[in-house]
């Protein structure tokens, strides 16, 4: 490189390229002040590539390739954008994929009840200010068999709420083998660090008894928290007390509280594992917390029941304030409690998909492959296993069907293109080879996947020639 001559002089300006139809384009997208951001961005790309002496300098080369450079930003902001992705992942629950799907009566109420203003906080027979959150909290302790329950943002919002309202400046005793992590941000130690609630430590890994909880107490103890490990499960030489043991060793004003993580509402005997609120109540936890979005198949929420006292003063403290659910939140999870007490399983979407039959989603592998024009050394339906994912039931597998793909392209690349489709398909890599597995593709679902695998097959004979 010439030390005289710095080539980064012919680095176009900002005010030309936004007038470029790529400039426009971004204007059009996200106005003059965002555009002129995502010019200044291309041209640092391309000033980068300059110093490294890796583009030729030039001005004509360099505009076209700030050019290129913006055209490329517009395009990843588009990609980006929230959409529908098709799950062939077989994990049911798959948090970066938004967890439990919502059903379709929910977008229809929400069309009138959230594009129009609603009753959130009013009572319609009196006209006055009512509570938030008022017939939900009424659904849930019935659902529940609670004195009380209501909802805030999510079950980590729950569990530091519950630790805040009533166990700050205090102990809480918990088990060495329930110090969970779940997902990237929840770390028990670190909530209770937030919320001001001392963790008291009790038992090793593999074992706590009763007899570690009973002599644990002291005029300090607040709680007893019981987590469920929701994401891992310990076998061999392992044993915690129950709900019901702790709750009969327990000083009366210590507090049992009980997290579970799933919400599940124990139907058809399936994931007998699973810890239920109905069950932890009746055995004397006085509140359980869980998330509104596992299996309990609804929105993103964090769901307290038990004692009414110890709900009224959860919803009196400040920190409820800045927890609270919005009225999509609110709607969404009414409807689900709706569907759960009249039994209306099937339209709660995850449901339907975990009752979906082997011969049923063999049948639908078989029409996609045929649709697809995938031939018979080119793929092939294979049993999988399905997982509950999200967090719950960990191990607990559930019998499946997938596609399995032979092409010469490697998975990774068979995945990018699948992920490139106009709706993006999600599937997974096992044994070097990518599996489609159908039971967490909705039946609508189907036609697309079929439409991906044709100019998938198209794609790999295009890079064949
Ligand atoms: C999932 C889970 C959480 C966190 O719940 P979010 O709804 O994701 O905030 C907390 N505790 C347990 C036991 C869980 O399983």
């Amino acid at each position: 490189m010439s030390k005289t001559q710095d080539p980064r002089r012919h680095l176009p300006r900002t005010d030309d390229l936004l007038e470029t139809p790529s400039g426009k384009k971004a204007e059009g997208m996200v106005g003059r002040e965002g555009a002129k951001a995502i010019v200044r961005r291309g041209i640092a790309k391309v000033e980068e590539q300059v110093t490294a002496g890796r583009i030729e300098s030039g001005r004509d080369k360099l505009r076209g390739a700030a050019e290129a450079a913006i055209e490329d930003e517009l395009l990843t902001l588009d990609r980006r954008r929230l959409q529908h992705v098709i799950n062939a992942t077989g994990v049911m629950l798959h948090t970066n994929l938004g967890r439990a799907p919502l059903g379709r009566s929910l977008f229809e109420k929400g069309s009138s009840v959230l594009g129009g203003y609603c009753n959130l906080e009013i009572d319609l027979e009196t006209g006055e200010r009512g509570g938030r959150g008022g017939v939900l909290d009424d659904l849930l302790r019935l659902l529940l068999g609670a004195e009380a329950a209501f909802a805030v943002n999510n079950n980590a919002a729950a569990v530091l709420l519950v630790l805040h309202g009533l166990a700050r400046g205090r102990e809480v005793v918990v088990s060495r083998g329930e110090l969970i992590q779940i997902g990237g941000g929840f770390r028990l130690p670190d909530v209770f660090e937030t919320s001001g609630a001392r963790l008291k430590e009790v038992g090793t890994t593999n074992i706590t008894t009763a007899e570690d909880y009973r002599m644990s107490q002291g005029p300090e103890t607040a709680m007893f928290l019981k987590a469920h490990s929701s994401n891992y499960r310990m076998e061999g030489f392992v044993s915690s007390p129950s709900i019901a043991e702790l709750a009969a060793i327990k000083d009366p004003a210590v507090l049992l509280v009980h997290d579970i993580g799933s919400g599940w509402m124990a139907y058809e005997g399936l994931f007998p594992d699973e810890p239920t609120p109905v069950r932890s109540l009746a055995e004397g936890a006085d509140l359980v917390t869980f998330s509104g979005d596992k299996l309990f198949g609804g929105p993103q929420a964090g769901v307290i029941a038990g004692r009414n006292d110890l709900v009224a003063r959860l919803k009196r403290s400040p920190l409820h304030r800045a927890l609270r659910i919005d009225k999509a939140t609110a709607l969404g999870l009414e409807e689900t409690a709706r569907l759960h007490l009249s039994a209306r399983l099937d339209d709660i979407p995850l449901f339907r998909m975990m009752r979906v039959s082997i011969e049923a989603l063999r049948k639908r592998g078989a029409r996609i492959l045929r649709k697809s024009g995938l031939g018979k050394g080119q793929a092939r339906i294979l049993s999988t296993q399905a997982a509950v994912g999200g967090g719950s039931a960990p191990g607990m597998g559930v019998e499946s069907v997938g596609i399995e793909i032979h092409l010469p392209w490697s998975p990774e690349r068979t995945s990018a293109f699948l992920r490139s489709a106009p709706i993006s398909v999600i599937g997974r890599i096992r044994d070097d080879k990518v599996v489609l597995d159908l039971r967490t593709v909705l039946p609508e679902e189907d036609e697309e996947i079929a439409g991906a695998l044709s100019r998938l097959i198209d794609g790999v004979s295009r890079s064949e020639t």
